[in-house]
């Protein structure tokens, strides 16, 4: 059986940064991802790039100017809107130099392309973990093959398989449901749906629901309508005729714009849901030798613009203690763990306060005030 210094589980954001920024300092690491390519998943969804987390990651990976070329122009202005398309809150991309968009697709290709050929193993999903002692694992995957890790870090998203070694605290739902939708082409095919989105970002919110929407590149509009629902909301909709689910999610909108309802009726392509799920505590674990967690694995929390962030900067972070641990790598990931830790913990009570501006009570005011002070900063 293989014996292996660092097995990172999962190629995403943090998996990535993580392998990368270990390689510029001349340590080797394998990532296992159990899709089967990088091709195997749209990789949808644009991203806010912050200066002090995902920017300072991408910097210590030493991909400023990669990083920089991939940038959506222009996509930082950001709206709120009231049902009837009305403005209540616009700026300008006042935020751009701080907060770039990107396409995760084209974050997560500019980080494979910085890694060594083999570096990442598609297709390898994880299906069990078993401790050996002295910090070492053995790790099966669904094909049949086995080794045994060094130092093994779970960066395998939500429903982490290598979180359940360090602790019995699981993911439950947040009772948020997000509906994916999109537009394509739109200045041509949907011009009344591209004026009330604008350049960026829109938010048509009210209490209990919304609308988010983002302008990305290549006249595309992505949307998630956001609705407060039990899990088993989701029987109720036909998602087996895309044209009736959009129609079922759209009754949620009644009197609202054309414009906006088009986001929902108007995609050419089915509506996804994907109900929101936290970790049921941000408590996290009592270190265990040879292993450790980053990004969501370690502290999934409701989506506030800023996981795929913090994901980047564990995987930055754990890399540079993993380079400085000078001969006791325990001492340096606990010291690591704790660090990121504490800092997850306080963003986790911010994502939950930016979910309670978006659909609370207050709804859409709040949010309002939210960006109106963040632009003044
Ligand atoms: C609807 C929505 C919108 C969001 N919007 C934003 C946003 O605008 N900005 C932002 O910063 N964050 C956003 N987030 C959060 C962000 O997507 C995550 O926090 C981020 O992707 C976490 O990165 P990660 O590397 O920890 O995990 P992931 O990106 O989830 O990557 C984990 C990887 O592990 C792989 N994997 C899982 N299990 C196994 C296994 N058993 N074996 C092998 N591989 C495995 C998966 O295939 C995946 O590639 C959003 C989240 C949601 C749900």
């Amino acid at each position: 059986m293989v014996m292996e210094a660092v097995s990172i589980i999962g190629a995403g954001l943090g998996g990535l940064v993580l392998a990368r920024v270990l390689h510029l300092h001349g340590i080797a690491a394998t990532i296992y991802e159990a899709e089967p390519s990088p091709e195997s998943r749209t990789q949808g969804g644009q991203l806010d790039i912050h200066e002090h987390n995902g920017q300072l990651a991408l910097e210590m990976a030493g991909l400023t100017a990669e990083f920089r070329a991939i940038i959506h122009e222009g996509a930082s202005a950001t709206r709120i809107v009231d049902r009837h398309g009305a403005v209540l809150f616009h700026d300008h991309e006042a935020e751009h130099e701080r907060r770039p968009e990107v396409l995760r697709g084209d974050l997560r290709r500019i980080l494979r392309e910085s890694l060594p050929e083999g570096a990442i193993r598609w297709g390898k999903k994880l299906t069990a973990v078993t401790a050996l002692g002295g910090g070492k694992h053995r790790l099966d995957f669904a094909d049949g093959e086995s080794v045994v890790s060094q130092l093994l870090v779970g960066a395998d998203g939500a429903f982490s398989k290598v979180r359940r070694l360090l602790t019995d605290v699981g993911v439950v739902y947040s009772g948020l449901m997000f509906i994916e939708t999109y537009l394509h082409d739109v200045d041509a095919m949907h011009p009344e749906a591209a004026a009330v989105v604008g350049a960026g970002g829109m938010f048509a919110i009210e209490p209990d629901h919304g609308i988010s929407a983002h302008r990305e590149a290549n006249g595309v509009i992505h949307s998630y309508v956001q609705l407060r629902r039990p899990l088993d909301w989701l029987g109720t909709i036909d998602f087996s005729d895309p044209v009736a689910a959009k129609k079922q999610v759209a009754a949620d909108f009644d009197g609202w714009a054309p414009a906006l309802l088009e986001l929902i009726t108007g995609g050419d392509t089915p509506v996804v849901a994907r109900p929101i799920y936290a970790l049921a505590a941000q408590a996290g674990w009592a270190r265990r030798d040879g292993v450790t967690l980053i990004g969501d694995a370690a502290h999934l929390m409701p989506p506030s613009g800023e996981g795929a962030n913090l994901a980047m900067l564990d995987g930055a972070e754990l890399a540079m203690a993993i380079v400085g641990a000078d001969g006791n790598i325990e001492a340096a990931l606990a010291a690591f763990e704790a660090k990121m830790l504490a800092r997850a913990a306080a963003e986790a009570v911010e994502a939950d306060r930016i979910v309670e501006l978006c659909i609370g009570a207050e709804a859409p005011f709040g949010m309002v005030r939210f960006f109106t002070e963040m632009q003044a900063a």
